[in-house]
């Protein structure tokens, strides 16, 4: 299955407004993708609109978010269903600093129906640090019976190598993602106790713009996703 599991919604200030839910769904489905998952910093508010959308045409989602930890890292939450990936709000609601949002500095926080309609806004600002550490960020992904991918792990920004120096050896993720699969070798490289095996390694756009959804390159196999997030294909 071809897959692109980190897309940014117009709820994501540095988002794009043209990232709607439909607009998102039919640019996934037009380019043959078969699993997407929609990743807002910090919020899981715009994937009831976009679930419905992506069941019309057919396509599968995991319903998923971007968290910013306290150390600045960014860890994707993952969720096999709408249910789990809605009882992790409360959660960020509560490590969510009260910082109003400036549309005209950092960008609209845009929430939709699954018409495109504008049906609110999000006024607090979504991309700051949680408080909570990264350890607490993904047992509380856990908890709620989500899976933790430690998002873009080589860049230059809010990346655990970037924030921390290193992937701690203890920290319990449930996979990697890199920008490329020549980037597997570097972390592999460096991580001695990680192997190709040992984890299991996404790459995913972190698209802002249509533009940037993937194209049909990456797969991940039936029997992966069931692993990870069991019966949801
Ligand atoms: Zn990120
Ligand atoms: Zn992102």
């Amino acid at each position: 299955m071809f897959y692109d599991l980190h897309i940014h919604s117009c709820l994501s200030p540095c988002a794009e407004d043209e990232m709607t839910p439909n607009n998102i769904c039919n640019m996934a489905f037009i380019k043959g993708l078969d699993l997407i998952a929609v990743t807002d910093h910090n919020s899981t508010r715009q994937l009831r609109s976009v679930s419905r959308v992506a069941s019309e045409l057919g396509l599968h989602l995991l319903y998923g978010a971007e968290l910013e930890s306290s150390e600045e890292v960014h860890v994707l939450a993952l969720f096999g269903s709408l249910e789990q990936a809605e009882s992790l709000q409360p959660w960020i609601d509560e490590h969510l600093p009260v910082i109003p949002n400036r549309p005209d500095f950092f960008g609209n926080q845009l929430l939709m129906n699954e018409e495109d309609e504008v049906v609110g806004k999000e006024d607090r600002l979504l991309i700051v640090s949680l408080s909570a550490s990264l350890e607490e960020c993904v047992q509380a992904i856990h908890d709620r019976g989500g899976r933790a991918v430690l998002a873009h792990v080589l860049d230059r920004a809010n990346s655990v190598t970037q924030q921390l120096g290193f992937i701690p050896m203890d920290l319990p993720y449930d996979g990697l993602e890199i920008k490329s699969l020549e980037q597997m070798a570097r972390v592999t490289k460096t991580h001695p106790w990680i192997t190709a095996d040992s984890t299991v390694w996404f790459v995913d756009s972190d698209a802002h713009r249509l533009t940037e959804i993937s194209e049909p390159e990456q797969t991940i196999t039936h029997e992966a996703v069931r692993k990870l997030w069991g019966d949801i294909l």
